[in-house]
């Protein structure tokens, strides 16, 4: 993709790429600046709603699985196939938004939220460099109330009531694991070298947001191909292809 401004050679030809000092890539001014505003408590945020949600996801799907039937069947694969699609849709969404309006200097939201969008189209390669931690954090902040909400329901509700509720539980439920691992999953799309090969597979089943589609949203202005989470993607690509 001619202009994207990560892939195969980019992460080995870093050192080269930095050395020119670009303007992307690490070593931009900007980068750096935007990098430098990660601090100790946006690190504690992120450790404390990563543990809280994996917890969540754990209570939640014992709970699911307690309750599963196998007439639940057929609303439960409409029920997880809405869920992936509205997750991407919600990601391609959120990612507009933060691409598109405010800027880093908004209070709060500027620094934790708007700042890794922006330093990601600078320096496009910083998210194969976050840890676990920092990957998910934010993702995992968003998607708390809901499993707590669902929690509560888990524990409150009688049996009568939740197996009503049972395919709606696991449409919530999908939509909520895309939504948490929507940044892990965008990670993987910049990540050329040591994927496992189920995510490998995963993207080329485009089940997960595959590596060249997403090189086109990074060719500035950055103004398409917003879906970093799964099988939206493929409706973007049949509407450019339309286009042309
Ligand atoms: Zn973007
Ligand atoms: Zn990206």
């Amino acid at each position: 993709m001619a202009g994207a401004e990560d892939g195969p050679g980019q992460q080995l030809e870093l050192d080269e790429d930095e050395a020119s000092c670009c303007r992307w890539g690490a070593q931009h001014a900007g980068a750096r600046e935007l990098a430098a505003l990660y601090s100790p408590g946006k690190r504690l945020q992120e450790w404390c709603s990563v543990i809280l949600c994996f917890s969540l996801i754990a209570h939640n799907l014992v709970h699911l699985l307690l309750l599963a039937r196998w007439e639940h069947t057929p609303l439960v694969i409409v029920g997880v196939v809405a869920g992936a699609l509205i997750a991407d849709f919600l990601s391609g969404l959120v990612h507009w938004g933060a691409d598109t309006w405010g800027s880093v200097e908004l209070p709060i939201v500027g620094k934790a939220f708007i700042r890794p969008f922006r330093e990601h189209h600078i320096d496009p390669t910083a998210i194969t460099r976050h840890d676990f931690i920092e990957t998910n954090g934010d993702n995992c902040l968003v998607t708390l109330l809901p499993l707590l909400n669902m929690a509560y329901k888990f524990r409150t509700h009688s049996p009568e009531a939740l197996e009503q509720l049972y395919p709606w539980e696991c449409f919530v439920f999908c939509l909520i694991i895309f939504g948490t691992l929507t940044n892990q999953i965008h990670k993987w799309s910049h990540t050329y070298f040591g994927l496992p090969r189920w995510v490998t597979l995963l993207q080329d089943w485009h089940v997960i947001l595959p590596r060249k589609h997403h090189r086109i949203h990074h060719v500035s202005p950055h103004e398409t191909y917003f879906c970093i989470t799964t099988v939206l993607c493929l409706l973007e690509k049949t509407q450019s292809r339309v286009a042309e």
